[in-house]
C-alpha cells in the first residue's frame, strides 16, 4: 500500500511516522518546508495526559532529539494543573529527517495542485514537479485543506466533529457551533459563539464506562436541539473530516480513498496523536 500525504505539519508528519511504523510506503508532499505552517509558529502546549506524553516520548526516542523543554504549572477554572510545551518546528523537522532516512519520500518545496480522479477513486496527486500515484490520499494541509477539497468542486461543508474518543473515556466533542465536554458528573454543552449553556445530564451512572450510552445521550440532545445536524451524514468524523455537502443534493461523491485530516484549531498537539492512530487503523483495516 502507498499513502500520499499532502502537508508536512504536525498532522502530516505524525501520520507519516505511524504509517511507516506499520510498514506502509509513504510520500509527503509539502509546498514549502517541513513545519512551515501553523506547526512552526505555535506555542505547542499540550496537556499532561499519559498517552499524549507517551507519543511524544516515543518520537523523542525515535529521533534521539528532545522536544519537550518546559513543564509548567497553570491554574485553569480554579484548578491547578501541569502542561508541557513542545517545539513544533523541531519536532516536525527532525522527525522528517529520520523518516526520510528510513525511506519516507519527502517532496518539499513542491506545491500540490489537484487530484486526478478516475470514477470514485483518486489515482494521483498532481504537483508542481510531477504526479504521485498512490492507494490512499490524505489532505493534511492545515488551514489550506478546505481550499484543496473545495478545489475539487465537491461543495463540502466543514463539520468539525471528534465523535470517537482518542485519548480517554469522555472526550470533548467539537462541532462548528458548539463543544460538548464531560466535566465531572455532567456534560457541558457550550455554544462557541453564544452563551455558555450548562446541561446536566442525569445519566452519568448509566453512562460511566459505557461509551455507547454516552453517545446515545449526546445524540438525543443533538436530535432535539439541532435537528438539521442529525440529517447530515457525518462520515469518518473521528478525523475531523469535512464530509457533508451543504446542499440537499450531493453534486459529487467523495472519492473513497480520500481522507482529510485537518481542523484541529488550537488543540493540535493534544489531539493529533490519538486521532492519527485511529485514522491509520481505519485505513489499514479498510
Ligand atoms: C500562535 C499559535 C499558537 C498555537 N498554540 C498551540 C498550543 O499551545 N497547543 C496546541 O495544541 N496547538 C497550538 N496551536 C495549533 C497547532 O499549531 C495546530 O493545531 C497544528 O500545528 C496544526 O498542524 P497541521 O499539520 O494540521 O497544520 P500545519 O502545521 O499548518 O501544516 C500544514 C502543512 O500543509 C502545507 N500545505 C498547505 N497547502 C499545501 C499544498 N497545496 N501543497 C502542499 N503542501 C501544502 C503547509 O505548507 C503546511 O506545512 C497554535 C497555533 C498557533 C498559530
Amino acid at each position: 500500500m502507498k499513502v500520499v500525504i499532502i502537508g508536512a505539519g504536525l498532522a502530516g508528519i505524525t501520520l507519516a511516522y505511524l504509517f511507516k511504523k506499520e510498514g506502509v510506503d509513504v510520500v509527503v508532499i509539502e509546498k514549502d518546508f517541513v513545519g512551515s505552517g501553523e506547526t512552526g509558529y505555535s506555542t505547542g502546549v499540550f496537556p499532561l495526559e499519559k498517552d499524549v506524553l507517551e507519543f511524544y516520548r516515543e518520537i523523542e526516542k525515535y529521533t534521539r532529539c528532545y522536544f519537550q523543554p518546559v513543564i509548567y504549572d497553570h491554574i485553569r477554572n480554579g484548578k491547578r494543573g501541569k502542561s508541557v510545551y513542545i517545539d513544533g518546528y523541531n519536532f516536525s523537522y527532525y522527525t522528517s529527517i529520520v523518516l526520510e532516512k528510513e525511506g519516507v519520500q519527502f517532496e518539499v518545496m513542491n506545491p500540490f495542485y489537484r487530484f486526478r480522479i478516475n470514477g470514485n477513486r483518486i489515482k494521483s496527486a498532481v504537483t508542481k514537479r510531477g504526479e504521485f500515484r498512490g492507494d490512499i490520499f490524505i489532505v493534511a494541509a492545515g488551514a489550506s485543506s478546505p481550499f484543496i477539497v473545495n478545489g475539487m468542486n465537491m461543495n463540502f461543508r466543514w463539520i468539525r466533529s471528534l465523535l470517537l474518543k482518542p485519548r480517554k473515556k469522555f472526550e470533548t466533542v467539537i462541532y462548528d457551533e458548539f463543544v460538548i465536554k464531560p466535566e465531572g458528573e455532567r456534560l457541558i454543552i457550550r455554544e462557541e459563539k453564544g452563551e455558555k449553556v450548562k446541561v446536566e445530564v442525569d445519566v452519568v451512572n448509566k453512562v460511566r464506562g459505557v461509551d455507547e450510552n454516552f453517545f446515545n445521550v449526546v445524540a438525543s440532545y443533538l436530535e432535539r436541539e439541532y435537528p438539521d445536524l442529525m440529517d447530515a451524514s457525518i462520515e469518518r468524523s473521528w478525523a475531523s473530516l469535512c464530509s457533508e455537502t451543504g446542499d440537499p443534493v450531493k453534486r459529487f461523491e467523495r472519492p473513497e480513498n480520500l481522507y482529510v485530516f485537518a481542523g484541529f484549531g488550537c488543540y493540535g498537539f493534544g489531539i493529533i496523536p490519538g486521532l492519527a492512530k485511529k485514522l491509520v487503523m481505519e485505513v489499514l483495516n479498510g
